[in-house]
């Protein structure tokens, strides 16, 4: 996603803290950035600070950034945890279509005023600007991405998790406005594992107990439109026609 037309990339690892790490695309550079803190519930393993010390928000930047970015210090770790827990707040805000708070869009309206990032061109033949940026520079980029975030467009876009004790927030950027998880493959599996079973568990006395595929659809990746689920009128069990293959 162009960022102030410094591409960068979007997603990122999470590790609750009893389980697995999980990839989270939460579909925006500035979401992702929140992301860090104390945003979306600790279960996910959101929620858990990540940035305790400058090097931690250096090392953040650099991963992120496809231009140098200079070594944070502690006034500039201070800048960002007070512009990340803004974006946080108007993004829990937004989530629950409430207004956000003006001392947060004050924030991040200060910081998208400074100096960014700025864009430039391969094959030139000499440095134009600073050959290592600053972490307010990139503090900027992030602020702007924010602007564009909470802008009209996305607005209905910024959704919470409907898992159950899941309020990761995220920015839907499907084609049709259809995503329902933080991860399919984490709370997406959960819901149609649970959806499964209460399916088999009406059907059990006349199922006689016959396997069928836990998954009856594919469950690899976010869909990038909605994948029906199978709807409750719709016939579900095998035509006369279809041989019976074994599980
Ligand atoms: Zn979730």
């Amino acid at each position: 996603m162009p960022v102030s037309t410094v591409s960068i990339p979007i997603g990122q690892w999470l590790i609750p803290a009893e389980g697995v790490r999980w990839w989270f695309d939460s579909g925006s550079f500035a979401l992702d950035f929140a992301t860090t803190g104390s945003i979306g519930g600790t279960a996910a393993g959101a929620g858990v600070e990540r940035l305790h010390s400058p090097d931690d928000l250096t090392a953040w930047l650099r991963e992120r950034f496809p231009v140098p970015v200079g070594a944070a210090r502690s006034r500039d770790l201070f800048d960002a945890v007070a512009l990340r827990d803004s974006i946080a707040r108007m993004a829990l805000a937004a989530s629950r279509r409430e207004a956000p708070r003006a001392g947060d869009v004050d924030v991040v309206n200060l910081y998208a005023a400074t100096p960014d990032v700025p864009p430039s061109l391969a094959g030139g033949s000499r440095q134009a600007g600073r050959s290592v940026h600053t972490v307010p520079q990139a503090l900027s980029t992030i602020a702007r991405d924010a602007v564009d975030l909470f802008g009209p467009v996305n607005l209905e876009r910024i959704r919470a998790c409907s898992g159950d004790d899941c309020d990761v927030v995220y920015l839907d950027t499907s084609r049709a406005a259809t995503r329902r998880w933080c991860s399919m493959q984490r709370c997406g599996n959960r819901a149609k594992v649970r959806a499964h079973r209460a399916r088999k568990s009406r059907r059990a006395p006349a199922s006689n107990g016959l396997a069928e595929p836990l998954f009856g659809d594919p469950i690899v990746g976010e869909p990038a439109s909605a994948v029906p689920e199978p709807s409750a009128s719709a016939p579900v069990e095998p035509t006369p026609a279809e041989p019976e293959r074994a599980a």
